[in-house]
């Protein structure tokens, strides 16, 4: 037997290709990383400093609930939490009002889910046990739910992944890093490097092949390398355009039943926390929730730093898909233009930075993260097997309740390289 360490090429420098790469080089393997950006982190995307006056995440933000993998890494890192704070406001297109997470018909839905031993769509579920004009405030807002925060399609998400989401409390404790998720992304490319893995950004991986006793991997950029078993984390989209072995195309194929959801973010810095100022009863804010074109927005509360962040996630994000990134900040200033009532050029004068980024137009991710349907799990079983040099990982493979987040990556990242130095 060769005492040569194996050769394993990760394919994406997100949390999870760090994440495995990192306990590989740990235990001794030789580890190569291949990134098709000119960063690390994927779909965790800090934004420049002189821009917001601080880390500002273009992708991930928050820490969802107990998230043990990611708060046992930030200890190591020395880094910490701050909870978010505050009040959820919702704006009904006439008032203010204090968002209550309560529906008259809360318990009735909790029970109804509990009893639940078949999973079937959320679409089906509600005509099933909540088809009356009684039901109507219930559906809109479980349907404004698992579009907007799960960025999924109620006609094919499922219900028993949702109910494990939504009856366990410890979910909606949420909370930000300080220095945002770009720190935690430095911590771990810097401890892949000190372990001895390479990381070679603007490698865009075209195809995989097994030849002869060997995984050859081949670039876009025309390099070529060779290695005894390889990890792909890269997102959902982009598995449909790399070249694979016939076997392991068929298991990848099984990531159709997977569903994946896209979500716009658009960052507005301020010059001054303008929407205190103009409603003083909003000063505690931390969301707000509207019928606007970009309906959901948070302030940084209780962080004092002037800026709002707008949200629109799940399919209907379709219908921006014609404007760039001047566009969505345009249409971002129009919608608090028409909350706040007030002329578009006042609210647009206090701009101090701007960004806004359509997730799926960003060529490397295609898209913000996956959710379940009533197949994934099934899908994810045969995705996941080790049955050969090539192995999958990331957000989507992770078989816990909170997958779609940093949590599930770095989870799976980790599991998949235990997989590997079990043997
Ligand atoms: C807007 C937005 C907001 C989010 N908010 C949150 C949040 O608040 N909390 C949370 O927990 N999660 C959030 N998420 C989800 C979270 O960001 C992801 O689940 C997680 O970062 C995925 O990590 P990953 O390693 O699985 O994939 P990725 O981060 O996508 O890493 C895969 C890597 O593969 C690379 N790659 C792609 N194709 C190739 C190729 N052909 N060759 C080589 N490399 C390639 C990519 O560039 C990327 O770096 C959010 C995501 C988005 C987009």
């Amino acid at each position: 037997m060769s005492d040569r360490p194996e050769h394993i090429i990760v394919v994406g420098a997100g949390a999870a290709g760090l994440m495995a790469a990192r306990a590989l080089a740990l235990a001794g393997r030789r580890v190569t990383i291949l990134e098709a950006r000119e960063r690390c982190g994927g779909r965790i995307h800090p934004l420049p400093v002189a821009e917001f006056g601080y880390r500002a995440d273009g992708g991930a933000e928050f820490v969802h609930g107990e998230a043990p993998v990611t708060r046992a890494l930030l200890r190591e890192a020395g880094l910490s939490l701050q909870l978010i704070e505050g009040v959820q406001w919702s704006f009904d297109g006439a008032g203010f009002s204090r968002e209550s997470r309560r529906d008259p018909h809360d318990a009735e839905l909790h029970a109804v889910l509990g009893a639940l031993k078949d999973d079937l769509t959320v679409t089906d579920f509600l005509q099933r046990h909540f088809a009356g004009p009684e039901y109507a405030g219930l559906r809109h807002s479980i349907e404004r739910m698992v579009e907007g925060y799960d960025a999924a399609d109620p006609a094919r998400a499922s219900i028993l992944a949702l109910r494990e989401e939504w009856m366990d409390g410890s979910h909606h404790t949420q909370a930000r890093i300080v220095g945002g998720y770009g720190a935690l992304i430095d911590f771990l490319a810097a401890e892949c490097r000190r372990h001895g893995a390479a990381i070679s950004l603007g490698c865009v991986v075209s195809s995989i092949a097994e030849e002869s006793g060997t995984v050859v991997v081949r670039c876009g950029n025309g390099s070529v390398h060779s290695c005894d078993r390889v990890i792909v984390t890269m997102p959902l989209p982009l598995l449909r355009d790399i070249a694979l072995p016939a076997a392991v195309r068929a298991k990848a194929d099984a990531a159709n039943d997977i569903g994946f959801g896209n979500a716009i973010k658009i960052l507005l810095r301020f010059t001054r926390p303008w929407w205190r100022e103009q409603r003083p009863e909003l000063a505690d804010m931390s969301f707000l929730l509207s019928q606007q074109t970009i309906p959901v927005w948070w302030a940084r509360h209780p962080d004092p730093n002037p800026v709002l962040t707008g949200w629109f996630g799940g399919p209907r994000t379709a219908e921006l898909d014609g404007l760039d990134a001047q566009g969505l900040i345009d249409a971002g200033l129009s919608s608090l233009a028409a909350i706040f009532a007030l002329p578009r050029e006042t609210i647009a004068r206090d701009l101090m930075a701007a960004a806004a980024i359509n997730w799926a137009h960003d060529p490397f991710a295609r898209g913000a993260y996956s959710w379940a349907t009533p197949r994934s799990r099934e899908a994810q079983t045969m995705w996941a097997r080790p049955d050969g040099p090539v192995l999958f990982s990331g957000e989507a493979l992770y078989r816990g309740r909170d997958m779609g987040t940093v949590e599930a990556a770095l989870a799976s990242g980790l599991e998949t390289a235990r997989t590997i130095l079990r043997g």
